[in-house]
């Protein structure tokens, strides 16, 4: 990705965008947003990465394991760790047999009414959507400078097969930016410069991740994952 320089006031850096809790005197990390766990090698150049706090990245650790892991099950059908679409995922399962265990007791499996055998996977909503949430909390800062302390007031995650039609061309159809948001911010720089942009999202690895994000007031960000599935986070 092209390395874009965050003009922007530098009032909101000194607080973990997590926690709220103050930077100064605490031990951070930069953060890659999103987690590498979720691209594929060789990453691509310059990603995007948040200062956080070493407790919350810490913290996070374990639901986005537990994301890798599931999405895949998900994709390959399968928690072996030779059957894995990603080196990443085959190495989760691998070294954890107990979240292969987890992970496998969610699989169900059933027959169409055609005759069909089909798998469906049970998710652990709440791991998913603290993952789903973290990445959107990231992009918003990384993009806008902006924030995000509050709770948002939807968050959603779901399969772009499993939407309808009218949901997916409702997903898919962005409003972009409606007022004229702070100059100097990394989304502003991409809008000028057209960096990493493609049909309007930012895409951080082709067929891997990429995100959009609307303000227009409130804050929306969905993500795209694996080509697979479409997240959503809105803030008032
Ligand atoms: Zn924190």
């Amino acid at each position: 990705m092209k390395s874009i320089e965050d003009a922007s006031d530098r009032r909101h850096k000194s607080w973990c965008i997590h926690c709220s809790r103050t930077l100064l005197g605490r031990s951070t990390n930069r953060d890659h947003v999103p987690s590498k766990s979720l691209l594929s090698r060789p990453f691509p150049t310059q990603l995007p990465v948040v200062e956080i706090c070493t407790e919350c990245n810490v913290g996070f650790s374990l639901d986005e394991q537990y994301f890798v892991a599931f999405l895949g099950a998900v994709l390959s059908g399968s928690t072996d760790p030779d059957l894995q679409r990603t080196e990443v995922a085959a190495r989760t399962f691998a070294s954890n047999p107990a979240l292969q265990t987890k992970v496998e007791a969610t699989k169900k499996v059933y027959r169409t009414l055609g005759g069909e055998t089909r798998i469906l996977w049970i998710p652990d909503d709440e791991r998913i959507k603290r993952v789903v949430v973290k990445n959107a909390r990231g992009h918003a800062y990384y993009e806008l400078g902006e924030p995000m302390l509050d709770d948002p007031v939807f968050v959603r995650a779901i399969p772009l097969a499993s939407m309808t039609s009218e949901e997916r061309a409702d997903f898919f159809s962005l409003q972009g930016i409606s007022g004229w948001p702070e100059a100097g911010s990394r989304l502003m720089s991409r809008l000028v410069t057209g960096d990493d942009f493609e049909d309007g999202w930012i895409v951080v690895q082709r067929e891997h991740y990429r995100y959009h994000i609307d303000h227009d007031g409130s804050i929306r960000v969905r993500t795209v994952v694996a080509e697979y599935l479409a997240t959503e986070v809105l803030w008032d």
